[in-house]
């Protein structure tokens, strides 16, 4: 079967690595989460103290960039890559609530993005991949055989980014993940670089009352039909 590309965007929490991840496993394809490699990146910056709650110290970042080494490297045992950062596993922190609150002004940083962006089209030159993000469809790989755009209410999508926290022992509340998921979507739809928006030719799927099979099963048969008729 010939090989795609397949670009997932979408707001946070909508479900988008759940979806690509099993794509890429039934495709066996590469599954890219863009998203890991932008938390790595404001990791970096708030261990160096770059960034915190009061300031923000925009070029000091940008000089340390070109030491900022990332990486994906796959774990038989998870299923999935985990992200690494200057050759140290962050796949755990990068998950947190603080990383969470920041990432998305480190996302704003238009050298930032220029340096993943790059790394990310490297990865995805021979196509096989799955890559989910923001702008993917309209920036990474504007030419994807196939682009989804993902959305599910706020308060859904709240739900569910609560739920995985919990699980994972954090102390959040409820309130404290629906204020950080409306903080990012506005912060990713009005940046001035690349903000977070539908490509023209991207699918929409409202997720809100559809479970992690039957999303699946739609996007399959998409892709089922677009490598027919390639
Ligand atoms: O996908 P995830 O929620 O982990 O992404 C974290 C943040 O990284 C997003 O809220 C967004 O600010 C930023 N991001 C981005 N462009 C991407 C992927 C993520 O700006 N392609």
């Amino acid at each position: 079967m010939k090989k795609i590309t397949i670009a997932i965007d979408g707001f946070s929490s909508t479900g988008k690595s759940t979806l690509a991840k099993q794509l890429a496993n039934h495709l066996e394809y590469v599954y890219v989460d863009t998203g890991a490699m932008y938390r790595a990146v404001a990791l970096l910056a708030m261990q160096n103290g770059y960034i915190n709650a009061e300031s923000f110290d925009t070029q000091t970042l940008i000089n340390s960039l070109p030491n900022i080494k990332l990486q994906f490297k796959f774990n038989p045992d998870l299923g999935f890559a985990e992200m690494y950062l200057n050759d140290v596993n962050v796949e755990t922190e990068i998950r947190t609530i603080e990383v969470s609150s920041f990432v998305s002004k480190v996302a704003e940083v238009s050298e930032v993005r220029t340096k993943l962006v790059e790394q990310q089209k490297e990865m995805g030159k021979d196509k096989a991949i799955v890559m989910d993000g923001r702008d993917i469809g309209t920036v990474v790989f504007p030419d994807a055989e196939l682009k989804i755009f993902m959305t599910a209410s706020a308060s859904t999508r709240a739900q569910r980014r609560y739920d995985e926290l919990v699980k994972k022992g954090d102390a959040v509340t409820f309130d404290e993940v629906l204020a950080n998921v409306e903080e990012r979507d506005y912060i990713d739809t009005h940046r001035k670089d690349s903000p977070l928006v539908m490509a023209e030719d991207a699918i929409e799927i409202d997720n809100s009352h559809l479970n992690r099979e039957e999303q699946f099963d739609v996007v399959l048969q998409l892709v089922n039909e677009i490598t027919k008729t390639i």
